[in-house]
């Protein structure tokens, strides 16, 4: 292989974060260069890297879809222009399963580019589950066959925004359910499902990409013999918070289509194990299922009250409305000549752990510059940051707040019995503390003598890409947590109170009375937590929409 980048094809699961693989996840956060498909739910984009190129395949600037073959001119492009990069190309469900997975694969495999294949869930299960059909059960069906219900016309249109035409590798023959194409690709690949033998099996019939060829395929394996009062369920948009299931049997699945409008994408099930979604379908009974809630806190913060609100069953699209930033020119002053000056180094955040290890690195050195330093830390989360990069902490308060990190080492310092370094008392004036700009002063009036290095600053967000927008536009509502992040929330979004173009959606949850008059000067309908705490506000908003 060249020295090319690398491609990652990742499955990106049915839609649902959660059910995104953590191999996945950790591609992503390193990526260089995102491709992605129109079905990837913004969720997951949010895990990829701010500075990661986005490439949004599922739709050009000018609202068409990218051709398959464009892909993987794109794919074989970005590795070959970028040597040693990380190019995460994120598909739906599993990227082997009806994904097209292998085509992009094999395009790579003509043109020298190394890849992995990190497999997602597939839709064809998962769906079901979330709809509370298992595709097995003991008694009912002891076997399930995953099948696409697609003909080639349908790809260019009905489901042109997922896949294009077939534009298979010149490698190899390729056809649907493995039948001799001899000439090329059949004109129809639905015609050539087995419909007899599709009759004849006992087991679960899962189609994927069916629903417009559903009339004729269930009329099909009705003439082929298979009974018309098999149960059968479409689920439409499964494991988002937008999942519906519509059962009917499979003499009425054609009608039932039309009737209750059953779109793409959606997956159709048939067999007895259907019977069970009636009485296992779980996901129904969350209080925040189907419910897109755009959490406004700073990512730390956020992941929090995401996860409470993940658990109750709602989407959450963590938007930050702050951000912070390493400050890089400061690094010269880092040149750590300087930290022969200190015998204490003081973290009171992991931002400000992250910052220092960068400026560090910046400098040419590592983790040998701070050998026989004494580290502080002012609690057990950045006690825990500094652990993941093989450093112990010496002090750490109980209480674990700043004014008890100052009192602490003001005691080491001033008091008989301190700890010494180096058979010597510890000096206060040897003491560094590694800051953001918004730190208060509470550590320096404890310790006059000590320096504080100002390692990052804390901004507000200043726009939001694309695919967040257009998340943040679907969603339900939005929680704040503060006026300043209404404010931050409103200008990014672009919008007025009034505007007609208002992205925000009407609803608001807030944590408490400053944060809902600012929300309300915005036009927002408000719903205020009892208590000033995350957890008062999750209760709220469980609260509003059991009722
Ligand atoms: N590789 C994907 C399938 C791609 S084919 C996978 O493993 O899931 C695309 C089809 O998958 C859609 O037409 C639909 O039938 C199904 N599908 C994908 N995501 C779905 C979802 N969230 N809900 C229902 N069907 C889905």
């Amino acid at each position: 292989m060249k020295n090319f980048g690398k491609v990652y094809l990742i499955g990106a699961g049915p839609g649902d974060p959660g059910l995104f693989t953590l191999k996945g996840k950790s591609i992503l956060e390193r990526a260089d260069v995102v491709v992605y498909d129109r079905l990837v739910s913004p969720a997951i984009l949010s895990f990829c890297n701010a500075s990661a190129e986005m490439v949004d395949v599922g739709k050009m600037p000018t609202h068409h879809k990218v051709k398959q073959s464009e892909i993987n001119k794109l794919l074989v492009k970005f590795a070959q222009g970028k040597p040693g990069a990380v190019i995460a190309r994120l598909k739906g469900g599993d990227p082997f399963v009806f994904g097209r997975g292998g085509e992009e694969a094999l395009e790579l495999i003509d043109a020298g580019v190394e890849f992995e294949v990190v497999p997602g869930i597939t839709s064809a299960i998962s769906v079901p589950a979330y709809a509370g059909i298992p595709v097995s059960h003991r008694g009912i069906a002891t076997s399930f066959h995953i099948v696409t219900g697609h003909e080639k016309q349908e790809m260019q249109t009905c489901h042109s925004e997922l896949y294009e035409t077939k534009n298979f590798s010149s490698q190899v023959e390729l056809c649907p359910l493995g039948r001799s194409t001899k000439g090329g690709v059949e004109e129809s690949s639905i015609s050539g499902l087995d419909f007899p033998a599709l009759a004849k099996c006992p087991g679960t019939l899962i189609f994927l990409m069916g629903i417009s060829n559903m009339e004729m395929i269930s009329r099909r394996l009705i003439e082929c013999g298979k009974d018309p009062k098999t149960p059968l369920a479409f689920i439409e948009k499964g494991t988002t918070p937008y999942q519906r299931t519509v059962m009917c049997t499979l003499e009425t699945a054609g009608e039932t289509i039309l009737r209750e409008n059953v779109t793409a994408p959606a997956i159709t099930i048939m067999g007895g194990v259907v019977e069970l979604g009636k009485i296992l379908a779980w996901r129904k009974n969350l209080p925040l299922s189907g419910k897109r809630l755009v959490v406004t806190r700073a990512a730390k913060q956020a992941s929090g009250i995401a996860a409470k609100l993940s658990a109750l069953g709602a989407e959450v699209i963590e938007t930050p409305m702050i951000e912070t930033r390493t400050l890089c020119e400061e690094s010269s002053k880092v040149v750590l000549a300087d930290l022969s000056n200190f015998d204490v180094l003081a973290f009171t955040s992991t931002n400000g752990v992250d910052s220092f290890f960068e400026l560090l690195f910046r400098a040419g050195l590592d983790i040998r510059s701070l050998a026989g330093k004494k580290i502080a830390s002012v609690g057990k989360i950045t006690e825990k940051k500094l652990l993941e990069r093989g450093i112990r902490c010496d002090y750490v308060p109980e209480d674990h707040t700043g004014e008890g990190l100052g009192k602490l080492l003001a005691a080491i310092c001033h008091s008989e019995q301190a700890p010494r370094v180096d058979g010597s008392r510890l000096d206060e004036s040897r003491i560094l503390l590694l800051q953001g700009n918004l730190a208060d002063d509470t550590i320096l009036k404890l310790l006059p003598k000590a320096t504080r290095w100002v390692v990052y600053e804390t901004l507000p967000v200043a726009t939001l890409p694309d695919w967040k927008r257009e998340a943040v536009a679907g969603a339900d509502a939005v929680v704040f947590a503060s006026s300043s992040a209404v404010e931050n929330f409103m200008k990014v979004t672009g919008c007025t109170a009034a505007s007609e173009s208002r992205v925000a959606p009407k609803l608001a949850f807030s944590i408490g009375r400053l944060t809902s008059a600012t929300a309300k000067k915005y036009d927002f309908e408000v719903v205020e937590s009892e208590e000033t705490s995350m957890d008062s506000l999750v209760k709220k908003i469980a609260e509003y929409y059991s009722v």
